[in-house]
């Protein structure tokens, strides 16, 4: 079974195309973005005028930070209550995005910081927009939002179908004024989601053409991408590629792969897909006897064999390594075997497994 409620414009005329259905949302936006990206990237000079040759009002929210924390999603619920919103754009990378679905629900539900991720009370939300300005995360068709709770220092995601984006809009354009770090980073998480959605235990085989697909993209453009940030083609096909991950996350989740990550973002502010690289060579080592047929399928697809993916992959500087004592590392492991995604995962390690895998990102101590 595949499911998702998200209409989604994509391309050169995805914005123009989504003006048809924005007055159907409501009639004064939220509009929730980072500090910079959502000028930078030039969404703002088109939506804006656009809003406003339909009559929708707006009222912008710019506090979102990388990996949001739950203390900016109840000043953006104020923020939507205050000003009379009844709907919520979130434009940029992830991090707004998913902090636009949380906006929604805490506004729709009013609630309080420490409910955010309590799913009895999430019963209604406010109808959402998103518009990415990264191709990574794939948010614009997920049902998911990563929080940072920055007293218990833990990130979480959680996943509620009320905030699936009833409208994505993707225009890779507006990837265009990427940093090549930003790029780079960004397309490694969604050849994580991609891949994650072989490796899940919930893996649909209706996925794997995308999966697949997705992949070949990311493979042929990504170095194009980073030679030449400013080649429209490579930028076009990336988004797509991530596109495609969000699509298959929102049916497979993600896995391990994700979870162990988590914690370098918030001990050494990891980017979050580089949280993902630095592991993809040794999940995907470790999980290969799990998946071995669906992972040849997918290399026979590439014309490639695994090996010669993992030599595509070395080109590119994602192998951090980190200088954490064993015991930083273990204090970690209870949180990772916990995390939702882990468990869903094709071979769950004991904690000395994790252990294991979580010693080979350490820095060699002289
Ligand atoms: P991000 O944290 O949203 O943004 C990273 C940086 O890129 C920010 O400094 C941002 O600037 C900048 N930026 C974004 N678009 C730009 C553009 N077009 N031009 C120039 N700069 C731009 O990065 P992300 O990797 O897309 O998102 C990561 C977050 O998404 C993590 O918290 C991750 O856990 C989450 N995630 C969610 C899902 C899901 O399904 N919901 C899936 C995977 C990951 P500003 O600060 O100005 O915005
Ligand atoms: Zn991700």
């Amino acid at each position: 079974m595949l499911y998702l409620p998200t209409r989604i414009c994509f391309g050169a005329d995805a914005l123009n195309e989504a003006g048809a259905y924005l007055p159907s949302m409501g009639k004064k936006a939220l509009i929730v973005c980072g500090k910079s990206s959502a000028v930078k990237s030039g969404v703002m000079s088109d939506l804006l005028p656009l809003l406003d040759s339909k009559g929708i009002a707006h009222s912008v929210f710019a506090e979102i930070s990388e990996n949001p924390d739950t203390t900016q999603i109840i000043a953006g619920k104020g923020q939507l209550i205050k000003e009379a919103c009844d709907f919520v754009i979130g434009i940029g990378g992830g991090s707004p995005l998913d902090a636009a679905k949380a906006i929604s629900l805490a506004a729709a539900n009013d609630l309080l910081i420490d409910q955010l991720y309590d799913a009895e009370m999430h019963q209604n939300a406010y109808p959402i927009v998103a518009i990415p300005t990264t191709h990574g995360t794939g948010s614009e068709t997920t049902q998911y939002s990563v929080l940072t709770d920055k007293s218990s220092h833990k990130k979480a995601g959680f996943g509620c179908e009320l905030i699936f984006p009833r409208l994505a809009i993707v225009d890779p354009k507006y990837t265009l004024s990427l940093s090549p770090r930003i790029s780079l980073n960004t397309s490694i998480d969604a050849l994580s989601h991609l891949l994650e959605g072989i490796y899940s235990s919930m893996r649909n085989p209706l996925l794997y053409p995308m999966i697949f697909r997705g992949i070949s993209l990311i493979k042929d453009n990504l170095q194009t991408c980073l030679k030449n940030p400013g080649y429209l083609p490579a930028r076009n096909a990336l988004c797509l590629a991530s596109m495609y991950g969000g699509i298959t996350i929102a049916h497979t989740s993600t896995t391990l792969q994700h979870a162990i990550g988590y914690p370098f973002t918030t001990e050494y502010n990891t980017p979050h897909g580089l949280a993902n690289g630095m592991f993809i060579e040794i999940i995907m080592r470790y999980y290969y006897p799990a998946v071995k047929a669906e992972l040849d399928q997918l290399f026979a697809s590439l014309g490639m064999t695994m090996e010669g993916f993992l030599e595509w992959l070395d080109a590119f500087p994602i192998k951090l390594k980190v200088d954490a004592d064993d015991a930083l590392l273990y204090s970690w492991t209870d949180q990772i075997l916990a995390a939702r995604n882990t468990v869903i995962s094709p071979v769950i390690p004991d904690k000395a497994d994790l252990m294991s895998l979580l010693k080979s990102v350490q820095k060699e101590r002289v």
